[in-house]
């Protein structure tokens, strides 16, 4: 074995949608530091698939502002909309297990279906897609592609596992429905995408924040599916505002940039998220 397997691979995974803030340089930041305590490497990777969002102002800006922070990693960056042949093989091979299915519902048809009070959610608290497409013949063109997940869970055997910072998390990936694993606009979705580049890449822990805990079922489900090994998890907590809600319009808010601009230097960004 090169001594290179033997290191741990950590990775900050920004979507270049926006400028990077306070929430962002903690996550970035955690990733960082744990690479170096722990000897592993540390890679950047640009989360640019939804074509719509992402800007290459903002890319460039990311790179300032991490470089800024003191933030050194591996070259090249790899940018997911290069990529997306991967996430289709990816997808043939889980249709090919007979696990995708087209749908054409729109949003205004779903909500139709979900209108009952008592309408199952998600594990994030949003309505459940109903099925209403399963198992019907749909037209491929224009569709999105989702998951039958029940056949997807049934096929792991109902659960599934990870290492969440040194203690074993069980949960069941079925409650989550059937979620979308192609987007008809680009073909592919986050879900699959995060989970095929952090094999391709060699990611060993994964380090992002709490807001992606619950996502983290079905990374692991799709995993199993894909024969990909599982990363370790750490979700760290998200940081507040001052009246303990998530970023929102305060001065934590602020884009790093703007804070740099203000005379804020990078001792001062880890003195304000307790680093
Ligand atoms: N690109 C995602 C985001 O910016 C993070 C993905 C991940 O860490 O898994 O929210």
């Amino acid at each position: 074995m090169r001594e290179d397997e033997t290191r741990k691979v950590f990775r900050f995974a920004p979507s270049p949608n926006g400028y990077l803030h306070l929430g962002h340089a903690f996550s970035a930041l955690l990733d960082f530091d744990a690479a170096r305590r722990e000897g592993g490497r540390f890679l950047l990777r640009m989360e640019d698939i939804d074509k719509g969002r992402a800007r290459s102002e903002f890319e460039a800006a990311i790179y300032e502002d991490l470089a800024w922070l003191g933030l050194v990693w591996e070259e090249p960056v790899r940018r997911q909309s290069e990529h997306l042949d991967d996430y289709a093989a990816a997808l043939a091979e889980l249709d090919a297990l007979g696990l995708l299915y087209p749908c054409a519902c729109s949003r205004a048809d779903i909500a139709r279906a979900t209108s009952a009070a008592d309408a199952p959610r998600d594990p994030e608290g949003a309505l459940l897609y109903p099925g209403t497409c399963r198992g019907k013949r749909r037209d491929r063109a224009g569709a999105n592609l989702r998951l039958d997940m029940a056949k997807a869970a049934a096929l792991v055997g109902g659960e599934v596992f990870w290492d969440e910072h040194g203690k074993e998390i069980v949960a069941s990936p079925a409650e989550w429905g059937d979620v979308v694993l192609a987007r008809k606009d680009i073909g592919t979705s986050y879900h699959i995408a995060v989970v095929v580049d952090d094999a391709l890449q060699g990611v060993t822990d994964v380090v992002r924040g709490r807001d992606l805990y619950e996502a983290t079922r079905i990374h692991r489900l799709l995993q199993e599916l894909l024969g990909l090994p599982a990363p370790a998890y750490r979700h760290h907590a998200l940081v507040l505002d001052e009246d303990g809600r998530k970023l929102a319009k305060s001065r934590l808010s602020k884009p790093l940039w703007e804070l740099r601009a203000e005379g804020a230097t990078p001792t001062d960004v880890r003195a304000m998220l307790g680093l």
